[in-house]
């Protein structure tokens, strides 16, 4: 008989296992159930990036501070590993004094990023029970961390084997990237190439044969055992925190995004860290996001919608300013975080911004499903976020 006070974990992505093992180590039982037979099965094997600009602290030492450890391939790329290029095809190249992301792979693979924290939830106690879809939690605490529900941004790209040495690649250019960037990630002979596009989706495959044309233009480099993926981040202009205090919503579910460029996985880890110790310590949830997330998370609409408005020749101008810099780390930084006119650019953002959250799935009165976040009669679609 486990006599531990009981969690519901909803979703083993890196938001809900990250909220398992905080709970789990401190003497809670959390039991995460997972739709899938494994972890990361959302993805392709396809590398992404820890970015290492948004805070004052290195992205290992966020990882160590809520309590992870790294036991996963995490190699960091500083700004002279790669290069960028503009609507222009100029390369440019940057400085960091700091390793600019550290490059993951996401999926079921043995290095992966979930496969690394899936055996760090198991060493802690977390009970995972595969192939379980939970659609509603009547009674008890619970956190729900079932990733996006709509594509407000998507991505199509390739994952391949090279001969290639290690590098980042980064494209700046509407034609081929509306209002987004498409990135080529290499590391031990094996590659991701992607264009993510925020807005033109029917013209996805377009874009991508483009973007691809471009790769082999602009890189010298050799492709064998190719395979295509795609995927998919929603962003809210206002994060969904809880319902009743009772179920706590983190990760993309809650609409936590790096609305700018879509970097999910430290919003997804932080808040399944922070609603876990909601939890431990009875404070309250939204306050912790609050303190923690809410300036940065703002802060990320504000330049999307500046980001947005920008076009090919803005995409140039910024690049060029880049390659002047020492370290183009703080300046990042500075317009990753809070200023006044970030605030104000925020509530211009925010009437600007909708989510095309439309929820389907949803058709219950009453109910406790995951997606019925705003309780009864309230359909998603009818939320103004
Ligand atoms: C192509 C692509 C590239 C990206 N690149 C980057 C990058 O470079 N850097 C970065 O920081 N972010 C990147 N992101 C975003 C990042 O991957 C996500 O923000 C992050 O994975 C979100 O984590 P999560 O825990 O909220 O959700 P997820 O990782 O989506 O995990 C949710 C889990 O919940 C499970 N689930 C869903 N519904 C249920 C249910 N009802 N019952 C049980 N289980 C359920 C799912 O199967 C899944 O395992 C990228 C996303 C995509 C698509």
């Amino acid at each position: 008989m486990d006599d531990r006070k009981p969690v519901t974990i909803v979703g083993a992505g890196p938001g809900g296992l990250t909220a398992a093992i905080t709970l789990a180590k401190a003497g809670y039982n959390a039991i995460v159930y997972e739709q899938n037979q494994s972890v990361g099965q959302r993805f392709n094997g396809d590398f992404q990036g820890l970015e290492n600009w948004s805070d004052e602290e290195d992205s290992l030492q966020f990882l160590e501070n809520i309590g992870l450890r790294v036991n996963f391939l995490c190699q960091s790329y500083k700004g002279n590993d790669g290069y960028f290029f503009g609507p222009k095809l100029k390369k440019i190249k940057v400085q960091t004094l700091r390793p600019l992301f550290y490059l993951i792979e996401r999926g079921s693979g043995h290095h992966s990023l979930d496969q690394g924290l899936k055996a760090q939830a198991e060493e802690a106690g977390v009970k995972i029970r595969w192939g379980e879809k939970l659609e509603s939690i009547p009674t008890g605490r619970a956190i729900v961390g079932t990733g996006p529900k709509a594509a407000d941004a998507i991505a199509k790209g390739l994952i391949f084997k090279t001969s290639h040495k290690d590098v980042f690649v980064g494209y700046l250019d509407n034609r081929i990237a509306p209002k987004a960037y498409s990135y080529l990630l290499v590391n031990n002979g094996k590659a991701t190439f992607a264009t993510c596009m925020f807005e033109d989706f029917k013209n996805e495959k377009l874009y991508y044969e483009k973007a691809l044309k471009i790769l082999l233009k602009t890189v010298d480099i050799d492709i064998h055992e190719e395979k295509e993926f795609g995927g998919f981040v929603n962003f809210f202009n206002e994060p969904v925190i809880s319902k009743d205090d009772r179920i706590l919503y983190i990760g993309e579910n809650a609409g936590f995004q790096d609305a700018l460029w879509g970097f999910g996985i430290k919003y997804a880890m932080l808040s399944g860290y922070l609603a876990a110790q909601s939890i431990i310590d009875g404070t309250s949830y939204r306050k912790l996001y609050e303190q923690n997330m809410m300036s940065k998370f703002r802060t990320s609409l504000a330049n999307r919608w500046l980001f947005a408005h920008l076009y090919n020749p803005g995409y140039s101008y910024i690049l060029n300013q880049l390659t002047k810099m020492e370290d183009v780390i703080p300046p990042l930084r500075k317009h990753y975080n809070t200023s006044f006119s970030k605030k104000i650019i925020f509530k211009i953002a925010k009437r600007w911004y909708h989510s095309r959250l439309i929820d389907k799935q949803c058709m219950h009165e009453h109910c406790d499903c995951v997606w019925c976040r705003h309780g009864k009669h309230a359909h998603a679609s009818e939320i103004n976020y």
